[in-house]
């Protein structure tokens, strides 16, 4: 796939009546979705709003890939669509603006009824035969559902086929910082999608070196330790042992869940110091 013009030449092209203003910058994010629904042709034409015949007037997105590898593109990458809703990605704030937005066909979860059927979020229910004849499931937990085991359909090869190929080819057309799910920068705690059967890293990873152009990060804790080592057990590196929260950090490298950093003085001038700090407390700076 290749991208001209904010399109993918050689795809269906029909544009969504639901799309915010022209870009004045590129795009630097991009999220990942899932339908919550089977039919993919539904699901387009919904996301189209008016011009896809549909009552909705309040989402949107980039493109809809459908389970069999079709591609449906409904906005142009320079318009902003609405997929992401209240959404922080680190220290960028509504994340709609600067990003794109493709949505998977699936059904999201499907909680097991007792019975040994499984119920979607439609109401609507199946056995676990007819699920493993739409493409197969797994089973996992997710808190934001609710306790136990819930139903996950899984993503065709050709699906994601068809959706690495397009995050691949927009990924060297724009400059994209993060590849991020829609739960991840959901503020309001209720998205769960593309969910637990979607392999996320065979994503992130065609970003590359790309990844590692995004060397900047802040403070979230209040106090955060600056060790040694990346683990508890390193000591603490005094001065300035711990870094007060919005300290801007430079990221040198990663091991795990800890982050090699050297923080940036007041001035905002490179400090002298380095040392490592658990990464669930800094966020990334990623400049719209
Ligand atoms: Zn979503």
């Amino acid at each position: 796939m290749r991208i001209e013009n904010h399109k993918i030449p050689g795809i269906w092209y029909g544009q969504s009546s639901n799309l915010g203003a022209r870009r004045q910058n590129p795009p630097v994010i991009i999220v990942l979705h899932y339908t919550t629904g089977w039919n993919g042709a539904a699901s387009r034409d919904w996301l189209m709003g008016a011009a896809g015949g549909s009552s909705n007037r309040g989402s949107s997105a980039h493109v809809v890939i459908d389970r069999d590898g079709t591609a449906w593109q409904i906005a142009p990458f320079n318009r902003t669509a609405w997929h992401a809703g209240p959404s922080r990605y680190g220290t960028l704030e509504g994340i709609n603006a600067h990003s794109i937005g493709i949505e998977f066909v699936n059904a999201g979860w499907l909680k097991p009824n007792g019975l040994g059927d499984f119920v979607d979020a439609y109401g609507k229910r199946f056995t676990g035969r007819a699920l493993k004849k739409a493409g197969g499931y797994q089973m996992a937990p997710h808190a934001r559902v609710g306790s136990g085991d819930f139903a996950w359909p899984l993503y065709p090869e050709a699906q994601l086929a068809t959706g690495l190929d397009l995050v691949h080819a927009l990924v060297g057309h724009y400059p994209i910082r993060a590849i991020v799910s829609h739960e991840e920068i959901d503020t309001r705690g209720w998205k769960t999608d593309p969910g637990p059967a979607f392999p996320m890293e065979r994503f992130r990873v065609t970003l590359g070196e790309a990844a590692d152009r995004e060397p900047l990060a802040v403070v979230t804790a209040g106090r955060l330790n600056l060790r040694g080592g990346p683990g508890t057990q390193f000591e603490k590196v005094v001065p300035p042992g711990t870094l007060l929260r919005g300290t801007r950090l430079k990221i040198m490298n990663r091991d795990g869940d800890w982050a090699f950093v050297t923080p940036q003085n007041p001035d905002g001038r490179e400090g002298a110091v380095t040392g490592w700090v658990h990464a669930a407390y800094i966020a990334p700076v990623i400049a719209a």
